[in-house]
C-alpha cells in the first residue's frame, strides 16, 4: 500500500487525501494548526460545486447558517469619479461561505475516508535524498512516505527548503503577493446601498484593492495593497470608509486580521522526486481576484487521480509530470491570462486607471465576465477611446497580449519530464512577465 505525507491541511490537500484514503492508501496529513484554529473568520467567494461532489453534499447538506448570496457590485475607479455596477441574476449571483465550515467539511470528509490527520504537528522542512523527498521533519521526528503533497500554502517550508537542483522556482517578486486586512464591523443604521459590495480600484491612488461590503447587520471591510502595511495605514483607511459609509461602527465581529494571497501565475515546474505542490504552494490562484479554492480542490482532485492511475509504480517526477501537466492545460493556462493584465493594470499611475474607466475602455463586461462580449465592434470602440492615451492604453494591451502569450504557452508543456525542455518552456513563460516597479 503507497504511504502519503500530505503537508498542511489545506484545500488541495484534504481533497487529495480524502480520495486516496478512498481508494486505499495509507494517508497522513500533518498539521500545524489545533483542529479549533483551523480556518481564518470570514466567507470566501467560490463556485461550490467541486466541494459538493467531493464531499457528496449539495447545499441544503451544508452547516446551516455556512453561506450566503452575495448583493451587487460596483467597483470603482481610483478617483471614484466612475463606478460600474454589475447587477446579478439567478445564475450568476455570487455565493459566500464562512471559511471555517468550509474547513470542517473538507476535514471530515477525509477523516470519514480514512485519512489520518496529526494537528498541532508543524512541518520544518522536507527530508530529502540526492534525487528526491522522501518526506517532512517535524518536531516530533520525521515523517517518510512515497511521495509528499506539499499544501503548506505560500510559506511552505518543504517548498523553501527544496534543493535548487530540483528546478522548482522559489523566488516571490513584487506584485506576486497581495497583503490584506480584514474585518466584519457592526452596523449602526439599517442602510442598504443599491450595490452593497462596493470594490475599490487603486484605493487612494495606492497599489491594491480594498472593498467595503454593507451586510444586513455587519459591514466587511478589506483593505488590500501589494506591500506589507500596518496598524496606522488601517486606522487611515478606516476613517476614510467610515466618511463615506456612516453606518460601520468600531466594534470588530468577525475578523481583524491579515491574510497573506498569492497573485501570480502558477509554478510551471511543481514536481520533483517523491514530491508535488498543489494549492497555494505552487500559487495556484487567479492573478485578478486571488481566487484559489476551487483551483486548489482540482488540483488536489488531479493529483490523487494521478497517483492512482500509477499505484503500480515509483512516483518519480515523469510519472508526477502527468499531473503537472494535466493542471496547467485544464487550469493553468485559463489562471495565468490575466496576471499580464493584473500587472499591466498596477504599472501604470492610478490616473492611468482612472482614464481606462473614464474613457470606457474598462467596462462592466470585463469586470464581470471576463471579456466574454469581446467582439470586432466592441474592440473597435475602445479603440478608439483607449487611442486618446495610447501611454495608457498600450500598457493594457501589452498586458493582455502577454498574459494572452503566456497562457498559450502553459496549455503545451513539454510532453515528457525532460529538465532541459522544461526549462526552456519556463523561461520563455517567465519572459512574458510584466514586471512591476
Ligand atoms: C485573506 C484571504 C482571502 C481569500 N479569499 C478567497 C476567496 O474569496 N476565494 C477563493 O477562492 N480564495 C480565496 N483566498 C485564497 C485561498 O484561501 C487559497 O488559495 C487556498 O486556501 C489555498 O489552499 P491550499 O490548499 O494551498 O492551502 P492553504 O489554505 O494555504 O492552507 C495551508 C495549510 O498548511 C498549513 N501549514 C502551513 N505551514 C505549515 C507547517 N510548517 N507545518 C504544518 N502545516 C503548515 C496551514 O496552517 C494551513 O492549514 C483567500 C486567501 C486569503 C489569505
Amino acid at each position: 500500500m503507497k504511504k502519503i505525507i500530505v503537508a498542511g491541511a489545506g484545500h488541495a490537500g484534504l481533497a487529495a487525501a480524502a480520495k486516496l484514503a478512498e481508494n486505499g492508501f495509507d494517508v497522513t496529513v500533518i498539521e500545524k494548526n489545533s483542529r479549533s484554529a483551523m480556518g481564518h473568520d470570514w466567507e470566501d467567494r467560490f463556485d461550490f460545486s467541486l466541494l459538493s461532489e467531493i464531499t457528496g453534499k449539495d447545499t441544503a447538506g451544508f452547516p446551516a447558517g455556512s453561506w450566503r448570496y452575495r448583493g451587487d457590485c460596483a467597483f470603482l475607479s481610483p478617483a471614484k469619479r466612475k463606478k460600474i455596477e454589475i447587477f446579478y441574476d439567478e445564475t450568476t449571483r455570487q455565493k459566500v461561505m464562512w471559511r471555517k465550515p468550509l474547513l470542517d467539511m473538507l476535514i471530515e470528509n477525509a477523516e470519514e475516508k480514512g485519512a489520518k490527520i496529526l494537528f498541532d504537528t508543524e512541518i520544518l522542512s522536507p527530508v530529502c535524498e540526492e534525487t528526491g523527498v522522501k518526506g517532512v521533519a517535524t518536531a516530533l521526528g520525521e515523517f517518510t512516505g512515497d511521495i509528499v503533497i506539499d499544501s503548506a500554502g505560500a510559506f511552505s517550508p518543504v517548498k523553501k527548503n527544496l534543493p535548487d537542483s530540483f528546478g522548482i522556482d522559489k523566488e516571490i517578486k513584487r506584485g506576486d503577493l497581495f497583503y490584506g486586512w480584514r474585518a466584519y464591523f457592526n452596523k449602526l443604521t439599517p442602510e442598504m446601498p443599491k450595490t452593497p459590495f462596493e470594490v475599490y480600484l487603486y484605493h487612494e491612488g495606492e497599489q491594491g484593492l480594498s472593498w467595503c461590503c454593507t451586510n444586513e447587520n455587519t459591514v466587511d471591510i478589506l483593505i488590500g495593497r501589494i506591500d506589507k502595511f500596518g496598524q496606522e495605514k488601517i486606522d487611515e483607511q478606516l476613517a476614510i470608509f467610515r466618511k463615506d459609509h456612516p453606518w460601520i461602527g468600531d466594534e470588530i465581529i468577525n475578523g481583524g486580521q491579515y491574510g497573506i494571497i498569492p497573485v501570480r501565475k502558477p509554478l510551471t515546474l511543481m514536481v520533483a522526486n517523491g514530491y508535488a505542490a498543489a494549492g497555494d504552494s505552487a500559487f495556484m490562484t487567479m492573478p485578478m481576484n486571488g481566487m484559489g479554492i476551487d483551483l486548489s480542490l482540482n488540483a488536489g482532485r488531479i493529483l490523487a487521480e494521478t497517483l492512482i492511475k500509477n499505484a503500480g509504480t515509483g512516483y518519480t517526477a515523469e510519472v508526477l509530470w502527468e499531473y503537472n501537466k494535466r493542471f496547467h492545460i485544464e487550469y493553468g493556462a485559463f489562471a495565468s491570462k490575466n496576471e499580464g493584465l493584473k500587472n499591466a493594470l498596477l504599472s501604470i499611475p492610478s490616473q492611468g486607471v482612472d482614464f481606462l474607466f473614464e474613457n470606457d475602455v474598462i467596462q462592466s463586461s470585463d469586470l464581470s465576465g471576463a471579456g466574454k462580449n469581446m467582439n470586432f465592434k466592441v474592440l473597435m470602440g475602445k479603440f478608439a477611446r483607449g487611442m486618446k492615451n495610447p501611454k495608457y492604453f498600450f500598457a493594457i494591451v501589452n498586458g493582455l497580449i502577454k498574459g494572452g502569450a503566456a497562457s498559450s504557452l502553459y496549455a503545451k508543456p513539454p510532453v515528457n519530464f525532460d529538465r532541459a525542455e522544461i526549462d526552456k518552456w519556463s523561461k520563455a513563460i517567465e519572459s512574458k512577465r510584466i514586471e512591476i516597479l
